[in-house]
């Protein structure tokens, strides 16, 4: 079968690789949809960071060269022995964590959190980038009604938006800021939004993603190209917002969400950073703010959590996919279409959708 296989940095290729066999409890599913990840951009830019490069994966014991892709959705074509919550035809979204189920992390059931975390798509195991990936049966959450196979794919990024929102524990009413609006901002946003927040302020420079933002749900946005994004936030929320989310991973942001902060509230990590990142500490000792950082989403061999609270939401529409998907790709066209166009710092796109058969 066909797959996008990465093989370093600036080196993904489009390739016949063996399809997965299915094991007892797996299941087999025919990809329809993957989205492409900042992190996949990351990995084809200036990787290998997450994909094993001298080392196997400790879970999946694979290194380079791996198949990409892990925000996906497809139709079960296959089930393994033992398997009872799945059947052939089911349309499912992947969460792609893999974990080694007894650390610490694991054991609590924090699989995401695990001291050798990993992810279908990044650390081996195969990949949505691909015709057809073997996953265990818990990582294929079933679909609900109303929730289109295709919006399956962007459960994963939503789902890291929902954690953030849930970790920071954003209340009805909160004033909210969230610096970038990619598709994580603009996940991070509509959770926000959900979950009742007052003001979501967006600091996003780009006019195309702040325009998203405001389809999002944020209700003021800022250019912070044109003003002092903190002085902004501030104004707006009478000394700081009651929670900031960094999403854009660079140092300005970094240091402008916390000083956006009102004393007291809550700053939360939610980009994976390529380099340091440094703030003064006096920022959180005046005032006691707090900072905190998120990873993925809960959800794994127990229940399926909060891929299971995503796909209800976006049943009920309190989710929308629509201001995320910008483009719909071939297989063939993940380089130039895809990793290339989204690294493009003039482009307007921000989720790609590839499909891969
Ligand atoms: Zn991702
Ligand atoms: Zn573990």
């Amino acid at each position: 079968m066909r797959a996008a296989v990465y093989h370093g940095q600036k080196d993904v290729r489009i390739e016949d690789v063996e399809p997965g066999v299915v094991g007892p409890a797996q299941v087999r599913v025919d990809v329809e949809t993957c989205g492409i990840c900042g992190t996949d951009l990351h990995e084809y830019a200036a990787g290998p960071i997450f994909i094993p490069g001298d080392d196997p994966h400790p879970v999946s014991g694979e290194q380079l060269p791996v198949t990409m892709g892990h925000e996906f959705s497809g139709v079960v074509s296959e089930v393994g022995e033992g398997v009872t919550s799945l059947a052939e035809g089911d349309a499912v979204a992947i969460n792609p964590i893999l974990c080694c189920g007894e650390c610490r992390q694991c054991v609590e059931g924090n699989y995401h959190i695990c001291d050798s975390i990993g992810f279908v798509g990044l650390s081996g195991g195969g990949g949505g980038f691909s015709e057809s990936v073997v996953v265990d049966e818990h990582q294929a959450v079933p679909l609900v009604e109303g929730v289109p196979i295709e919006h399956g794919a962007l459960v994963e990024p939503l789902a890291v938006g929902l954690h953030a929102v849930r970790r920071a524990g954003v209340q009805a009413g909160d004033s909210v800021a969230v610096f970038g609006s990619g598709p994580i901002g603009l996940s991070v946003i509509q959770s926000a939004r959900a979950a009742g927040a007052g003001d979501i302020i967006v600091s996003e420079p780009r006019p195309a993603r702040r325009e998203l933002a405001t389809e999002s749900g944020a209700t003021t946005l800022i250019d912070p190209t044109e003003t002092d994004a903190v002085e902004e936030v501030r104004e707006h929320t009478g000394g700081g917002a009651d929670q900031t989310f960094e999403v854009a991973g660079i140092e300005t942001t970094y240091k402008q969400s916390i000083q956006a902060t009102r004393p007291h509230g809550t700053t939360t990590i939610v980009s994976i950073f390529e380099e340091e990142a440094s703030s003064h500490p006096i920022d959180l000792v005046l005032g006691e703010r707090t900072i905190t950082g998120t990873l993925a989403y809960l959800g794994g061999p127990r229940s399926a959590e909060e891929y299971g609270m995503v796909i209800d939401m976006l049943a009920s529409g309190a989710l929308d996919v629509d201001p995320l998907i910008t483009a719909r790709i071939d297989l063939d066209e993940i380089v130039d279409r895809g990793f290339e166009s989204l690294l493009d710092p003039d482009s307007d796109q921000v989720k790609i959708l590839v499909t891969p058969r």
